[in-house]
């Protein structure tokens, strides 16, 4: 394919190092063609002013959930946890409107475009009408999302859920759970539909809710529908001990035990959180070749509970991170906070590093995240890889944190020192994005906010 853009980047992280005088050429589709290193910038390049790395994979989102952001954290008498936090953001999820939902997720993903997120995996699971509405489609709630996408230019993994029982051993959802109910067929037939609109930078994949909020029969129907169609197929699964323990009193397994002994694991399979995994669980993860999508912020949010990141690192299980509940919208603060949650329980330092093969904890959390995140979206290569869309973050030396810093030290300076996002320009298939949102987006998620959060239904507690 002709070569229509050259850049020129004076420092480059490519295959998991820094390399100088990197020449990357960006083909007719938006993906990178040859990438190599030590050349001189011809005179057609265009000069990118910062060091360039990779920007990430946001693999778990719930778009919907950025409309309750600040919303849940006060506690006016007995015990808040997951649950109770659920049941109040239910409140919100049979409310939402397209329309509203439209406006959050445009507001989100600039924000997460700004975190340094240029692709988004959405956990979709507000399938149908609330109370109240009428969809022309029974996609309208998954169009919106993707319509937000394209409207940003953040790329877009849309994965519509599998939802069809409020728990182990119910033979249906709650009432507050009505616009959840997906059945393999249905989920199936949305992720052929997303696909078939061959929207830009939009693909699909599906996902099974939980073990809790699929019964076996779902899980076997949706594998059995999929085939070998190479598509991501995500799952919460352990977020929650009551979760485990409710898993293990219906079945006499955890819950990761029982995927990896149903025989259902393969490298396909994304399993979000994994938080509570015993060592045979992990290790019989890593056999099955699946990856894992941690959320710190908002694990530590909700009160989950830490991973066992050492053994899931040494194990060569593919790992990556996700906003879930959009409480922190940058990977800056997701990988800080992996790294730091070991530090306090371990009370030892540079717990992801590979002392001899990556010393950086920094370097070693993001190419983990980077190849993790590709996987995630069902993308054979990401990051600045030939073959890959040509999405790259260009570093600002002038940010504080990487003012003055020896070149060896900016990704542990980026993740451990900085404010968040320093850089200057966030690419996307090519291109440099606005980063700001337009007035407008800004205002439709204002207006939206106020609709959903007027009287009588005042916020939550
Ligand atoms: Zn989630």
């Amino acid at each position: 394919m002709a070569s229509l853009k050259r850049l020129h980047a004076p420092l480059a992280w490519v295959e998991g190092r820094w390399q100088r005088d990197v020449l990357m050429t960006v083909d007719a589709s938006g993906h990178w063609g040859d990438i190599a290193a030590q050349q001189p910038a011809p005179p057609d390049a265009e000069r990118l002013a910062g060091p360039v790395i990779p920007s990430l994979v946001n693999a778990h989102s719930h778009a919907f959930q950025r409309a309750f952001v600040g919303l849940a954290e006060r506690r006016d008498a007995g015990q808040d946890d997951f649950w109770s936090w659920r049941d109040r953001m239910y409140a919100l999820a049979l409310r939402i409107s397209p329309q509203q939902l439209r406006a959050v997720a445009g507001q989100l993903y600039a924000e997460l475009l700004r975190g340094g997120y240029t692709h988004v995996c959405e956990f979709h699971y507000l399938h149908h009408p609330g109370d109240g509405q009428v969809f022309d489609d029974e996609l309208d709630m998954a169009w919106a999302l993707a319509e937000a996408a394209q409207d940003v230019g953040i790329g877009l993994t849309l994965l519509p859920v599998v939802y069809t029982r409020s728990g182990f051993g119910a033979t249906g959802l709650r009432p507050d759970q009505h616009r959840f109910e997906a059945d393999a067929n249905w989920a199936w037939r949305a992720c052929q539909r997303v696909m078939a609109a061959g929207l830009p930078r939009v693909n699909a994949g599906v996902a099974l809710h939980s073990l809790r909020g699929a019964a076996p029969q779902d899980i076997a129907r949706l594998v059995q529908q999929v085939g070998a169609a190479d598509v991501p197929i995500h799952i919460h699964v352990a977020e929650q001990t009551a979760e485990v323990a409710d898993c293990l009193q219906a079945t006499g397994k955890r819950p990761l035990q029982w995927l990896a002994d149903a025989g259902l694991l393969d490298p396909r399979w994304q399993l979000v959180h994994a938080t509570h995994a015993q060592a045979e669980e992990i290790d019989a993860v890593a056999r099955s070749g699946a990856g894992i999508v941690i959320c710190p912020g908002t694990e530590a949010n909700l009160g989950d509970g830490l991973p066992d990141l050492p053994r899931w690192l040494a194990q060569g299980v593919p790992l990556t991170v996700g906003s879930d509940s959009q409480v922190t919208r940058g990977w800056v603060e997701e990988l800080r906070w992996l790294e730091y949650g070991q530090r306090l329980v371990l009370r030892q330092r540079n717990v992801a590093a590979a002392p001899g093969r990556q010393p950086s904890s920094a370097a070693r959390l993001f190419d983990a995240a980077v190849g993790g995140g590709a996987r995630a979206a069902g993308f054979t290569a990401w990051g600045l890889t030939p073959g890959a869309r040509a999405d790259c973050l260009v570093l600002n030396r002038e940010a504080d944190a990487l003012r003055g810093l020896p070149d060896e030290h900016l990704l542990d300076a980026v993740v451990f020192g900085s404010n968040g996002s320093p850089w200057q320009s966030v690419w996307v298939a090519g291109r440099a994005r606005p980063w700001r949102a337009p007035q407008r987006m800004a205002d439709a998620f204002e207006a939206a906010m106020r609709a959903l959060w007027a009287a009588p239904e005042a916020p939550p507690a």
